[in-house]
């Protein structure tokens, strides 16, 4: 043992001390860990160095091309600067610049779609054409999806033939070219996955896509709320932008915004143009059409209208209902429509009438044998709600410039030519000039000679007497005008009326006929015979009269008849027609005590609430209900309604036309007090109506009499 030392723990831990013995001198025990420390301790310092040194290499490397791309997306880039960010050589971090290259890419056009999309909803708003909508949308698509182009396929909007294909050319112009219905296809190539190559099975005008030398097609759906009515096609994109699904999505969305709203407009626009019910012209595209037609044609080439009317057209409405009626009327309109040319014009004036137009009729037998191919096509009766039903038309035939030299005009005569093959019971074609010579010579006739039959014994009122039905005494009478032309004969009202309300004549002489009446009423009160009331007709153009009521009250006064030995009769489509008008001077009329009837009851569709609020004292049942009892449950029960009306409104009620003991009785049964007509008497002179009169009440007295003996 060469030393000995202690160790210093005694002090720390409290124990005995510790003893350290070297069998070696120091120098030499400590020899050996100086040469080993002398070699570890460079080597240490050079791997730290060396450890140093990579670990920038690394962050170097790794953070350079991230400062660089940062750089790069915080500044735009010029186009030029299409060179890898990174350079060549960064082969390590070809991951990291794919990445960035990608995002890069798509954050541009995700800037070019905005960008886009923003400008194409503002061409939506303001454009004022669809294609002008499409002009804006279909350049930008390719450069969006990075396909080799686009086109828009359109099915036929409203009142269109053909379906449109659109498709951007060099140098940016629209290509419009029309193709068939494709629907059937189109629908397929929106369904199938991915894009397709593009065959004829397809459809489409492919002429003007092959012009682009496309030859795959991926189709988007077009709609208009929720019905395919298009495809946007993006063509030759097979491997262009991976969001190409959605992008082209999002372009059909805003085409299917541009469609809907431009075929909304457009059915806006047809529905004033076009008759909601079947889909024909209404009455101004006709008129627009005949005044071009007019303005252009030389003096010698003709036009001809046909008016069409169907008989008793009003019966299928009252009978099958209005929906069988408009369901008679569209299928009416699609067997005319399929017998005239393309180049004719049917029209839909007004409820059941229709128009032809023929703009070349040159030849006049032309019109005419499609006027009877157009009658010939209602021998076969119609299946409508599931009801056969045979209509029968009425033609009226005006040629231009013959018929008249305006749109209206003609329309008017045809119509003229119409009524008047309405009048035959059958129907059948009538020209206007046939018409034209009988009708308008006729209508001069009358006007003339009712001109001069005023004051004189050619004019008369005749009385038919009112019966009350339980005594069968006669409680008054209806003054009906009678014009007894000396070489015609008895000319009815029915012919002559009308002519005298349109030429004003009216005026006169119904002022004549209240004065008759009011006279007549007095002499028979002086006769010994006391009448509840006289009652008298009265047109529309009487009550317009501005000075009718102080007209009314000076007559009553001359002939010393008070108020209420007067009624007056008014239709009840007069009310309906002009309820505020006609309520005003009726309240001043019934003011001086005169009674007001409306005349031909349960024809006119006054409301319930009118009736109530009209002044009104009687409601005259019209003969068609009158005539209807008996027939069946139906009549019966109408007739049976209306009794129970009046009553509830507590008007007094009269039954016109009543021609038979049957009748009469029903009527009594339901508690309707007075009746009218030929089953009593018809219409006579003021004297022999007193005649009547007298010898009526005799033989109720008799009976009487006989009752009570
Ligand atoms: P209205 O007021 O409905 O007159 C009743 C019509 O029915 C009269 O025809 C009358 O003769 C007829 N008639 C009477 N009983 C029967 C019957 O049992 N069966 C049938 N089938 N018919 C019957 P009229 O005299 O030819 O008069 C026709 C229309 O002319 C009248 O219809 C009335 O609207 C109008 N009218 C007649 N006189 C005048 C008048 O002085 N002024 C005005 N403004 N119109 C008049
Ligand atoms: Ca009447
Ligand atoms: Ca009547």
């Amino acid at each position: 043992m060469t030393a000995r030392w202690p160790l210093f723990l005694r002090a720390r831990f409290g124990v005995e001390d510790w003893y350290v013995e070297a069998a070696q001198p120091e120098r030499v025990a400590q020899s050996m860990w100086r040469s080993l420390l002398g070699t570890l301790i460079p080597v240490v310092a050079i791997t730290v160095l060396l450890a140093v040194l990579f670990g920038m290499a690394v962050i170097r490397r790794s953070f350079g091309p991230l400062e660089r791309s940062l750089g790069a997306f915080s500044t735009p880039r010029a186009d030029d600067a299409q060179e890898s960010i990174i350079g060549d050589t960064a082969s390590d971090f070809e991951p990291l610049d794919d990445f960035v290259r990608r995002t890069e890419a798509a954050l541009e056009r995700s800037d070019r779609l905005h960008l886009a999309l923003a400008e194409i909803d503002h061409k939506i708003l303001t454009a004022d054409s669809l294609e002008a909508t499409i002009a804006c949308i279909l350049p930008r698509i390719p450069a969006v999806l990075g396909c080799g182009g686009a086109s828009v396929l359109l099915t036929p909007a409203l009142g269109m033939d053909e379906g449109m294909l659109y498709s951007v050319v060099a140098g940016g112009a629209l290509v419009r070219s029309a193709c068939a219905d494709q629907m059937q296809n189109v629908r397929s190539l929106v369904e199938a996955d991915g894009p397709q190559p593009l065959t004829e099975a397809h459809g489409i005008p492919l002429d003007t896509l092959r012009q682009g030398g496309f030859n795959v097609v991926r189709a988007f759906p077009i709609r208009d709320t929720r019905h395919l009515v298009g495809a946007l096609l993006v063509l030759d994109g097979e491997d262009c932008n991976p969001n190409a699904d959605r992008l082209g999505l999002a372009f059909a969305d805003r085409l299917s915004v541009a469609v809907s709203y431009d075929r909304r407009k457009a059915e806006l626009a047809h529905n004033l143009q076009f008759d909601a019910l079947t889909g024909m012209a209404n009455r101004q595209p006709l008129l627009n059409r005949i005044a071009r037609i007019l303005a252009e044609s030389d003096a010698q080439r003709r036009c001809a209208i046909g008016l069409i009317g169907f008989n008793r057209f009003e019966n299928i409405n009252e009978t099958l209902g209005l929906r069988a009626g408009d369901e008679l009327l569209r299928l009416a309109a699609q067997r005319i429509r399929s017998v005239i040319r393309e180049t004719d014009m049917l029209a839909r004036l007004a409820g059941d009438q229709f128009v032809v137009l023929l703009p070349d009729a040159d030849e006049r037998d032309r019109a005419i044998a499609a006027a009877e191919r157009i009658f010939a096509l209602f021998d076969k009766p119609f299946l409508a709600e599931g009801v056969s039903y045979v209509l029968s038309a009425s033609i009226g035939i005006a040629f231009a410039p013959d018929d008249g030299a305006a749109a209206e005009v003609l329309i008017r005569n045809a119509d003229t030519a119409m009524r008047r093959a309405k009048e035959r019971a059958a129907g059948g074609i009538v020209l206007f000039d046939e018409v034209m010579n009988d009708h308008v010579k006729r209508r001069v006739w009358l006007e003339h000679g009712l001109r001069a039959a005023i004051g004189t014994p050619e004019l008369q009122v005749h009385f038919q007497p009112k019966i009350e039905l339980t005594s069968g005494r006669v409680v008054g009478a209806e003054a009906l005008l009678r014009w007894i032309h000396p070489t015609e004969g008895a000319i009815p009202p029915s012919q002559f009326i009308t002519t005298a309300e349109e030429s004003g004549l009216i005026v006169p002489i119904g002022y004549w006929v209240i004065e008759a009446a009011c006279r007549h009423f007095r002499e028979w009160r002086k006769a010994g015979l006391h009448l509840n009331h006289v009652a008298v007709n009265l047109s529309l153009r009487q009550l317009q009269d501005n000075s009718f009521a102080d007209q009314l009250a000076r007559r009553l006064g001359a002939a010393g008849v008070a108020g209420h030995a007067l009624e007056l009769e008014v239709t009840e489509s007069m009310l309906a027609e002009h309820p505020e008008e006609l309520s005003r001077v009726l309240q001043r009329i019934r003011a001086q005590g005169v009674r007001i009837a409306i005349d031909d009851f349960g024809t006119g569709y006054s409301s319930l609430a009118m009736l109530q609020v009209l002044p009104i004292d009687v409601l005259k049942i019209d003969r068609a209900f009158i005539r209807e009892i008996g027939s069946g449950a139906t009549g019966d029960a109408i007739v049976g309604a209306i009794i129970a009306m009046a009553r509830a409104l507590g008007k007094e009620l009269v039954a016109e036309g009543v021609e038979n003991a049957a009748q009469a009785l029903a009527l009594e049964r339901r508690g309707c007090r007075i009746a009218q007509g030929l089953h009593f008497a018809e219409a006579m002179p003021a004297d022999e109506f007193l005649d009547f009169c007298r010898r009526r009440q005799s033989e109720a007295e008799d009976v009487r009499h006989a009752q009570r003996a």
